[in-house]
């Protein structure tokens, strides 16, 4: 075991802390340290918030002093990502119309990540307003993927996984709104959970399609995932898609790490073509893992799961264009004034305001939402992507009729280089083809290191999916099947990583 605190996992941090053999400021000064070492290189941060997060871990170093009742997570620190309202932290959605804009209030998460005394080191990058599979379209400039830089950490949440691949956090929070917390986890070689919609509060999240929107838990191993799962989750009266019903048993299943019995349905359409053939490799490896450890195997048929990524590029853009009316230049962050203009009305100021503040990915989804609910298209694109995303829900109960929980590979491929699918969004797009059907039917997913593909030694991520408010099935596969895989490699899969013990002397030289 290593003396180097960033390294180690949040439980064994947790525990530490709790024996007080190390205290948190300590624990937060060797994450500061770490982050003024390596994010030149990787760039994981957009807001690093040195003086508050000192602060925070003081404050629970003293509650501990005083033989105060913490809770079990106090004192580790995390990276919340940059579409989540923080009080007093700037929250820019990887956008320039936000830049500057400073919540007077925190998202109802990162009230319960303070409550737990969880220091929150800064916010991470992302693509803008999470549209997106690479952080490429971050209007701060692309976080790099940590296993080699030349690559993508995935996205939109590349900034969440990229902190963890680098060990500038040990936990981070993601959003997932068509695979933006399992497609950054898969090609990283970190592990990231999309619950159950409603099962973690929307409240203060900057919307991007409200309808599929979910934050989740980020982290480097599967019970670290269930610890902060734990502390996020649960009913929220100010969410009013918000879950009435506790959370889901996650870490005692992630401690179970139990699939005797269980059944495991190899979903047909999330195969094959398309799939590189290292990640489908690891991923047929891996559920043969899962029949030694006791699960048993059967295939199952989701047949529209073919217009998935269709019906999921009407919907989103749908929301989203009425979503983002409210960045008017009125009320948030950016106002840009039309050139050669005196006395510029209101929808001029709005009009250049939208010109310079919103990138090429975030028009081109505005225009397309707008023309698909346009009166005289509605039914065609948007009406009818609401019927598909119905026939999708039902693919998934009749698959959980024979199936405990659904498996596939997380990403059709391992990260690929920075610029590689930037100038052709469709190619873009096919990165969710795993991870949308999840969304579309409100349904909890998982994405954890599978192994690394032979042809290119980068990560695979494998996805579990299981039905709705079912999350803690998710943690007993995951579990079980990490457990089968790291005593296999014979420690985690970042530790196989070549750049990482590098990216500091990067910096350096
Ligand atoms: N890559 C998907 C998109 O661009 C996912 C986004 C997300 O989950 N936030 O829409």
């Amino acid at each position: 075991m290593t003396n180097d605190l960033t390294r180690w996992s949040a439980a064994r941090m947790a525990d530490s802390l709790a024996r007080r053999e190390i205290s948190a400021v300590e624990l937060t000064q060797a994450h500061l340290d770490r982050i003024a070492a390596v994010d030149g290189s990787v760039h994981s941060y957009l807001h690093v918030d040195e003086t508050g997060v000192l602060a925070q871990a003081r404050a629970v170093d003293d509650a501990r002093a005083r033989n105060e009742d913490l809770h079990v997570m106090a004192g580790v620190p995390i990276a919340v990502k940059d579409v989540v309202a923080t009080e007093g932290l700037p929250t820019t959605c990887g956008s320039r119309i936000l830049s500057g804009w400073i919540p007077p209030y925190d998202a109802t998460l990162v009230t319960k990540l303070k409550a737990a005394g969880m220091p929150i080191l800064g916010k991470t990058n992302m693509d803008e307003f999470a549209m997106g599979s690479s952080t490429e379209h971050s209007a701060y400039g692309p976080s790099r993927n940590p296993w080699d830089l030349e690559r993508i950490p995935g996205g939109s949440g590349g900034g969440s996984s990229s902190v963890l691949a680098s060990f500038q956090a040990p936990l981070a929070i993601g959003t997932d709104t068509g695979g933006s917390i399992r497609q950054p986890a898969s090609v990283t070689g970190t592990v990231g959970t999309k619950p159950t919609y409603g099962g973690v509060s929307r409240y203060g999240l900057v919307a991007l399609a409200s309808s599929l929107d979910q934050a989740g838990p980020c982290a480097r191993t599967v019970l670290d995932t269930a610890l902060l799962h734990a502390v996020i989750g649960g009913y929220d009266p100010r969410d009013s898609t918000s879950i009435h019903a506790p959370v889901p048993e996650v870490v005692r299943a992630a401690q179970s790490a139990d699939v005797s019995g269980m059944r495991i349905g190899v979903v047909k359409q999330l195969s094959g073509e398309g799939y590189q053939a290292g990640v489908q490799a690891r991923f047929n490896e891996a559920v043969a893992l899962l029949v030694d450890a006791g699960a048993t195997v059967v295939e199952v048929d989701c047949p529209n799961f073919q217009y998935a990524l269709a019906a999921y590029y009407l919907i989103l853009p749908s929301e989203a264009s009425s979503n983002l009316a409210r960045f008017d230049a009125m009320r948030y962050g950016l106002r840009a004034l039309p050139e050669g203009v005196d006395d510029p009305s209101a929808e001029q100021v709005m009009a250049a305001t939208r010109e310079v503040g919103f990138g090429a990915e975030v028009k081109r989804r505005i225009i397309l939402g707008t023309y698909a609910l346009s009166s005289g298209y509605y039914d065609a694109y948007y009406g009818q992507a609401q019927k598909v995303r119905r026939l999708i829900a039902q693919d998934f109960d009749r698959a959980f009729e024979v199936a405990d929980v659904l498996v596939s590979p997380t990403a059709p491929t391992t990260a690929f280089k920075i610029g590689e699918k930037l100038d052709d969004p469709l190619a873009m797009y096919l990165n969710d083809v795993a991870t949308i059907p999840a969304n579309l039917a409100g349904i909890p997913g998982m994405s954890l290191p599978s192994g690394l593909a032979t042809e290119d030694g980068l990560p695979t991520g494998f996805q579990i999916l299981a039905p709705a408010t079912k999350d803690e099935r998710l943690y007993a596969v995951g579990s079980a099947l990490e457990r089968e895989l790291v005593s296999r490699w014979g420690g985690h899969l970042l530790e196989k990583a070549p750049t990482l013990a590098t990216v500091g002397a990067e910096v350096a030289r």
